[in-house]
């Protein structure tokens, strides 16, 4: 959840003719950022990626100013863009063990490598079933329920079906078996069938080469999404193939921004050959103005966050990327092992990498006794809070066949947690300690309004209670009006 708008005015509720002084500005600048989280130390446990290294970032940092004034927009006049991102994509490209006739693009996120690897699946089933398929006929994207929503995003931007396919409520895995099914059910609409490595809620590897041989049979796309994992798995260890080097798979994207430790505004998409990369451009000379190709969505585009992502994999190599893969890898033993011993809690399905969801332990459910009963994950996430730790509150979902993936509190370690994870586990342990037995927070169709007046509570286990009882149209319009609110600038002031 987004915080609550800070105390005071933001610096858009004031208009002013005249400037300011530039140490006043940035002054203001900095006490806004003092009110956030930290970044680094490892106490956030979602959305930030440090790698514990200051050299990295201010690596990064230098690297990221040098191309502030560039713009990526034209690569044939900032030559220097096209050198960064040709650099880039044959790094993944070698990562991710992808031959010749893998090519791809610098993106600004994982929801824009995978908003395009549904464009180029989309244009590449529309070229190929021109001939059968009517106009107004709509392709599909098939993945699991654990499938990240950028697809469900890009469905909608698109105008994609998407069919969501249960995954085994006790691995959390998608069902190869099921996802197959799936696409033959669709029949010439499957577009794009996408598999994810690892998914975002459950931190758990697809079947990533029996998905991608049952679509490549069909015919149809496959897309490996290792946004968050693609600069993690290829050190993690033994493993089975999940990347291009399965056949079957036609496009992957690895967001920079996160395991690339790179600042936000980086990630990459790669397609198994030059046509469907090709497939994923804009180009127009329908105006009086330059010829317009665009090959990722934006226009105008950022390059300093790029230039930051290739200084940072310059500068660790391939032995870099291990070690700080290493210490990831100690942090979730360390964390795994409190966790294991930990009552009332239990780790959800069979977890490859860095990420871990938390959900009550059912065997302990209906015992109110303390030192058996269950920990609420919710519960648990205020807990962590109270001791400085912030966790992600996840709620639970009702599949599409009845069956429930429970709710859970994610963790996303990091190789900075290796330095604070003896406190960790023991700040888990003693949150569930504190939380053990407690019954889960009663959903309040009340507290909508009250946020939207007074903000977000302190403790958020009622206010994610609510979401997760409430309707999905009740809550969805209900979310959008909070975070609205958070930007609003309210009523003009004379
Ligand atoms: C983060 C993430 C994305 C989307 O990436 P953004 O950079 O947040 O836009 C897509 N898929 C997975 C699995 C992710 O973890």
């Amino acid at each position: 959840m987004t915080e609550t708008r800070p105390e005071g005015g933001s610096p858009a509720d004031r208009t002013r003719a005249g400037g300011r002084p530039a140490d006043d500005v940035l002054a203001e600048l900095l006490a806004l950022r003092a009110a956030d989280p930290p970044t680094h130390g490892g106490r956030v446990l979602s959305y930030v990626y440090d790698p514990g290294r200051p050299d990295l970032d201010a690596l990064a940092e230098r690297a990221a100013t040098a191309f502030l004034p560039v713009n990526g927009l034209d690569p044939t006049t900032f030559t220097s863009v096209a050198a960064i991102e040709r650099a880039l994509v044959a790094r993944a490209r070698a990562t991710f063990h992808g031959s010749d006739d893998v090519v791809g693009s610098v993106t600004s996120g994982g929801t824009e490598s995978c908003l395009l690897a549904v464009k180029a699946a989309r244009e590449t089933w529309r070229a190929a079933s021109s001939s059968r398929a009517t106009a107004q006929e709509r392709a599909t994207i098939v993945l699991a329920t654990t499938a990240h929503p950028a697809f469900h995003k890009a469905a909608a931007y698109l105008d994609l079906d998407v069919v969501a396919v249960p995954v085994d409520p006790a691995s959390g895995r998608a069902d190869p078996g099921r996802m197959v099914a799936a696409l033959d059910e669709a029949g010439d609409r499957a577009a794009l069938v996408v598999v994810s490595a690892p998914s975002y809620p459950f931190g758990v590897v697809d079947p990533v080469a029996e998905v991608a041989a049952g679509a490549a049979e069909r015919g149809v796309a496959c897309h490996v999404d290792a946004c968050i994992g693609g600069w993690v798995l290829p050190w993690w260890g033994d493993l089975e193939p999940w990347d291009l080097a399965v056949p079957g798979v036609t496009s992957l994207s690895a967001d920079l921004h996160k395991y690339g430790y790179a600042p936000k505004g980086a990630s990459v998409v790669l397609h198994r050959g030059r046509d469907r990369h090709a497939a994923q451009y804009f180009v127009t000379t329908a105006w009086p103005g330059y010829p317009v190709v665009n090959p990722t969505v934006l226009g105008s585009r950022a390059a300093g966050a790029m230039a930051a992502a290739w200084a940072i994999g310059e500068a660790l190599g391939d032995d870099g990327y291990a070690e700080l893969v290493g210490r990831t890898r100690s942090a979730v033993a360390v964390v795994r092992r409190a966790l294991d011993a930990t009552a009332g809690l239990r780790v959800v399905g069979s977890p490859t990498g860095p990420l871990l969801a938390l959900a009550a332990d059912e065997a302990a459910d209906g015992t109110t006794d303390g030192a058996a009963g269950a920990v609420d994950p919710f519960r648990l996430v205020d807990a962590l809070r109270a001791r400085g730790w912030l966790a992600q509150c996840q709620p639970a979902m009702t599949q599409p066949d009845g069956t429930v993936l429970p709710r859970t509190a994610h963790l996303t370690l990091t190789a900075v947690t290796a330095d604070v994870a003896d406190q960790l586990a023991a700040d888990l342990v003693a949150a569930a300690d504190a939380v053990r037995g407690v019954a889960p927070a009663d959903p309040d169709p009340g507290l909508v309004a009250r946020v939207l007046t007074e903000g977000l509570p302190d403790e958020l286990a009622g206010v994610m209670a609510t979401l997760e009882a409430l309707p999905a149209d009740v809550v969805r319009p209900a979310l959008v009006q909070v975070l609205q609110a958070a930007i609003d600038p309210g009523p003009a002031r004379a």
